[in-house]
């Protein structure tokens, strides 16, 4: 590759991956002495049922740049591409492909499932090729080859080997729960994903009557879901709180004593008296009469038994929301199960797969649950039962995938009871890495609920549950491998090689070894995030597996507290049957908001579509921006403007320098293999500034080295463009730059030891910029450097403590401000920086001369004067400064003025008169007098009015021919007046800076000598 002179991102991106492509860089990493300790990264897989967009590039940019910084720093990273292939957004998105409309009722045939596996595999294939080109633009190191996918066959077999030890551990089980569950999707979801779906919903608030049969009064009721009356099994009070009952009207109610207040006030109702007030406690085991009886036969059946229909006393009632009273539907809450369960009530359940009522739920019968609600509300006036009837606003959780209201239900399924691992996990969580702490709070909490996770599914395309039960007897068969269920099969349909997914593994029946009658597979799959969270086992060997889980890093968006992270966590814990987490850290990240904060989202119209995003604005730049702009955990306002601002800027100066370097230690005949920093400091030619620079440079390899190792990738890009553009590019080239540019043989080796500073902090800026833009930094290492094939096969630099000079950074910060604060003075005054000057006097703070005395020469020259003063000032405010500067020779004049709120009452009536005799008053002569005797007196008309120190604001001001500024306790003053030496020296500044100019615009290099230059004289 040769270096070009235009700085053309997309070009140096092309022409670099040409160049890499060309190479096995694997097989060199794996060839290099350097990279000797394998580590492995386990990728959280995208679901291959999109495209990519700008969200996704944030997550792999900071995938890659960990790739790359461990590679530097002397890994060598198993880092395979994975991808996320089964569940129900690919199967929903197949049914949509299908034009299947109503859902799960139109599959059920196994050509007809099979039809849908197949079109799922399209989907998954479609979307895995977009995935892997943007892979691909955006530089992605992943071994794509090897990638990991959660469908395949063998993959499957591993994750039933984790179902085996779940199994064996006493985790898994099988029964009645009540689970959330999706009526569009038509299956369960898992307690995560419920979590990851809550948002306000409006939804009736039903305040209904039920009479106790043995007492003339009723309960009131509250419910914001109608259709559960008809599973309803017991009324609960909380025994802990007061109940009233109250006349209204000609009967008596029961209400909560908190709630009455309020609750009248809802239901307006002015004209009420509290008859008495009792106990929650006194409700235990009172029969009640539902009200809708008639109407559900299958209720009025249970209605008989002795504990159904009765009020109970429990403490989980909340007092504080509706009547503080509740109904319990064991069918259709968890509580309502659980208590249930623990009073041996039975379970009255009259509803199907798809969420409708069956016979047993009368008239209801064939309804879908939730659309029954209105007419259970009519049907309850009717019976004269309804109290009121109004809407509510409230969180309620809706599917991740359809955005559906969630209902629960009593359902069959399986469970992985996470109660059962003890403080396993926790104790796995809790020695994990997390870099943030608010992620790593959030995510401990989530680990310590340990609510049961419900893994099967309702569906077809997934990890099929490999479990056959009797259809005569109660006898299940596990079995956990292909082996097995080809040693156990009646037959196979499919020959052993039968893909092991549904329909073709429900084809396979077999022979039950207590009754010998059929055997049939359990229809489940399981929980697509049981399938991704299995992909540290299942998508490695056993021994690979056991050389490198747990992995040091795994990283992956914050919505995946709940998903990924949570059941790889899980997962592994139940293997091992052990608290160890598979991850030794884990990044969580934040998301990728639009230009205002928005969320982007395909109905709002602002989503960035990756590839475009890539093929438009340089990779290189994309990435840099990505982590330079915001803390990895933070979410990021994403705007292109933005992009190309900054950024654009880093990346231009870091090539720009190189190609100075270039351009002027070629023509200086400079060999970067021979001569060496270490060559320079034994001649002795390393000036303060070099000193400086370098010292500079080795804070900047430890912050960028601390940085990257803590995730704290935006720290690492700030600290690269801090010393890229405020070090190199504005302080240390523009200070050498006379220097490198004098041709005389014997400074030969001075402007060598330059370029030897150059090379050295130019060659490990670019190994420092390259886990952030990898296209430029190889680009220019190789145009420039080339020592070898790739600059990921060089080493991460180590700081070198002898090259750090901590008084010199101090001297040169001071200086820095010294020189930034004259410019100031020099604004004010209208003179140019290439002006120079007679004189600039430099007031610092007492004990900082000596600091600045060291770079004196270079001080005169930053701020282009002839001589440069430096006073130590101790005083910095009012007349004890004034007087000091003036001891000290400084050419300032006394400036006062009348401290006008404490005056009024010395001055009384003659004010007026004595503002006039102040105006008028020399301040020198006040400064002279208060400096003496504290006071100074004004003679109004014979009256002596004696003013002090504090009724005057001392302040100091230049005389003519100076010019001041001040910043904090730093002043500079420049002398403003030029002779004609000094105006002459400056017109060859500015001629020297316009034909630099002009050779610019003409394409020469600075180091081309040319023949002529016409310089037009206006006499
Ligand atoms: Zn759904
Ligand atoms: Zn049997």
């Amino acid at each position: 590759m040769e270096l070009v002179n235009e700085f053309d991102l997309k070009k140096i991106e092309e022409t670099t991956k040409e160049y890499l492509s060309k190479l096995d860089l694997q097989k060199l990493i794996n060839e290099s002495a350097d990279k000797r300790e394998r580590i492995m990264f386990i990728e959280g897989p995208p679901t291959l049922n999109g495209e990519p967009h700008a969200g996704h590039l944030r997550g792999r940019v900071f995938k890659d740049l960990w790739y790359r910084f461990n590679t530097l720093d002397s890994k060598n990273v198993i880092f395979n591409a994975g991808w996320d292939t089964q569940g129900l957004p690919v199967e929903l998105q197949a049914e949509k492909e299908l034009g299947i409309k109503n859902g799960k009722s139109e599959i059920s045939t196994p050509l007809q499932i099979e039809n849908l596996v197949a079109e799922c595999k399209k989907i998954v294939s479609k979307f895995h090729k977009k995935w892997v080109d943007v892979d691909e633009k955006l530089g992605m190191s992943f071994n794509q080859e090897n990638a990991y996918w959660t469908y395949n066959d063998e993959y499957i077999e591993r994750e039933w080997q984790l179902l085996k030890h779940a199994h064996e551990n006493g985790i898994l089980t099988e029964g009645y729960r009540v689970v959330a569950y999706c009526p569009s999707c038509q299956t369960s979801l898992s307690h995560s994903e419920v979590n990851q779906g809550y948002e306000i919903v409006k939804d009736p608030s039903l305040y209904y009557k039920v009479k106790l049969l043995d007492e003339d009064a009723y309960s009131i009721v509250w419910t914001t879901m109608p259709f559960t009356l008809v599973t309803d099994a017991m009324i609960g009070f909380n025994p802990d709180e007061e109940y009233v009952y109250v006349s209204v009207d000609n009967e008596t109610w029961i209400i909560g004593k908190i709630r009455l207040e309020e609750f009248m006030k809802e239901i307006r109702v002015e004209n009420y008296k509290v008859l008495k007030t009792v106990n929650g406690s006194e409700f235990e085991g009172k029969k009640y009469i539902h009200p809708l009886l008639d109407i559900v036969p299958g209720l009025d059946k249970l209605s008989k038994q002795k504990n159904y229909h009765i009020t109970i006393a429990e403490k989980f009632v909340d007092v504080n929301t509706g009547t503080g009273i509740v109904h319990l539907s064991p069918a259709n809450g968890e509580d309502d199960y659980n208590i249930a369960m623990k009073r041996k009530v039975e379970i009255f359940s009259p509803i199907d797969d798809e969420v409708k009522f069956t016979e047993d739920a009368g008239k209801y019968a064939g309804m879908f649950v939730r659309d029954a609600d209105e007419k259970i509300v009519e049907d309850i006036k009717e019976k004269n039962a309804l109290v009121r009837i109004g809407k509510i606003k409230h969180k309620y959780p809706l599917c991740w995938r359809s955005k559906h209201k969630l209902v629960w239900l009593t359902r069959r399924e399986y469970f992985y009871m996470l109660d059962r691992l003890d403080n396993k996990a926790i104790d796995a969580a809790q020695n994990v890495e997390y870099f943030f702490e608010q992620p790593k709070n959030r995510f401990l909490e989530i680990i310590k609920e340990k609510h049961p996770w419900c893994i099967s599914r309702e569906r077809f395309w997934g990890c099929p549950l490999p479990i056959w039960s009797c259809t005569e007897c109660e006898n299940k068969e596990r079995l956990f491998s292909r082996k097995e269920i080809i040693e156990m099969a009646d037959e196979l349909p499919d020959g052993p090689d039968f893909e092991l997914h549904r329909p073709w593994i429900d084809r396979i029946t077999i022979k039950c070894k207590k009754c010998a009658a059929k055997m049939q597979r359990e229809e489940f799959v399981l929980d697509t995030w049981h399938n991704s969270g299995a992909a540290p086992f299942a998508s490695l060997s056993d021994d690979e597996y056991k050389k490198t889980i747990p992995a040091p890093f795994f990283t992956e968006g914050i919505d995946q507290t709940r998903g990924w992270a949570y059941t790889l966590l899980i997962e592994n814990v139940i293997f091992n049957n052990k608290g160890i987490s598979p991850y030794n850290s884990f990044l969580f990240q934040g998301h990728v908001l639009d230009e205002k904060g928005n969320k982007m989202s395909k109905s709002t119209g602002n989503v960035l579509d990756a590839s475009e995003l890539l093929s438009k604005y340089p990779v290189d730049l994309t990435r840099f921006y990505f982590m330079w702009k915001s803390s990895p955990i933070e979410t990021l306002n994403f705007s292109t403007k933005e992009l190309v601002s900054r950024p654009y800027q880093i990346l231009s100066t870091l090539f720009h320098i190189h190609l100075y370097f270039k351009q002027n230690s070629e023509y200086d005949k400079f060999d970067i293999s021979q001569t060496t920093i270490d060559w320079a400091k034994n001649k002795g030619l390393l000036d303060h500034v070099d000193v400086w620079l370098l010292s500079k440079l080795q804070k900047t390899i430890q912050m960028c080295t601390e940085s990257n190792k803590n995730c704290k990738f935006h720290e690492s890009a700030k600290a690269i463009e801090d010393f890229l553009i405020n070090s190199l590019s504005q302080i240390y080239i523009p200070m050498t730059k006379q220097q490198l540019w004098d041709d005389d043989e014997t400074k030969k080796d001075k402007r060598h030891a330059i370029y030897a500073i150059l090379a050295n902090a130019l060659k490990n800026l670019d190994v420092l910029i390259h886990p952030f833009s990898p296209f430029t930094s190889e680009y220019l290492y190789q145009t420039i450097f080339d020592h070898k094939e790739s600059i990921l096969l060089e080493l991460w630099p180590k700081p070198v403590s002898s090259l750090i000079n901590e008084s010199i950074e101090e001297s040169f910060d001071l200086m820095i401000d010294v020189v930034s604060v004259s410019a100031a003075a020099r604004m004010k005054a209208k003179l140019k920086r290439r002006w120079p000057l007679n004189q600039a006097i430099i007031c610092v703070e007492k004990g900082e001369h000596k600091k600045i005395e060291l770079l004196s020469d270079l001080l005169r020259s930053q701020l282009n004067v002839e001589e440069c003063k430096i006073i130590e000032l101790e005083n910095h405010v009012g007349i004890a400064e004034l007087l000091e500067m003036k001891k000290a020779g400084l050419p300032v004049i006394a400036k006062v003025e009348l401290e006008r709120k404490g005056i009024g009452p010395k001055a009384k009536q003659h004010m007026g008169k004595l503002l006039e005799i102040f105006a008028s008053t020399d301040p020198e002569e006040i400064v002279e007098n208060l400096d003496k005797n504290g006071s100074f007196t004004f003679d109004v008309d014979g009256n002596k009015i004696s003013l002090d120190n504090d009724d005057f604001i001392v302040d100091f001001d230049i005389q003519e021919g100076f010019a001041y500024s001040k910043r904090n306790n730093l002043i500079g003053v420049i002398s403003t007046t030029r002779n004609e030496e000094l105006m002459a020296k400056g017109l060859v500044k500015d001629l020297a800076r316009r034909l630099q100019s002009l050779r610019k615009e003409r394409g020469y290099n600075p180091t081309d000598v040319l023949n002529t230059a016409f310089l037009p004289v206006i006499c």
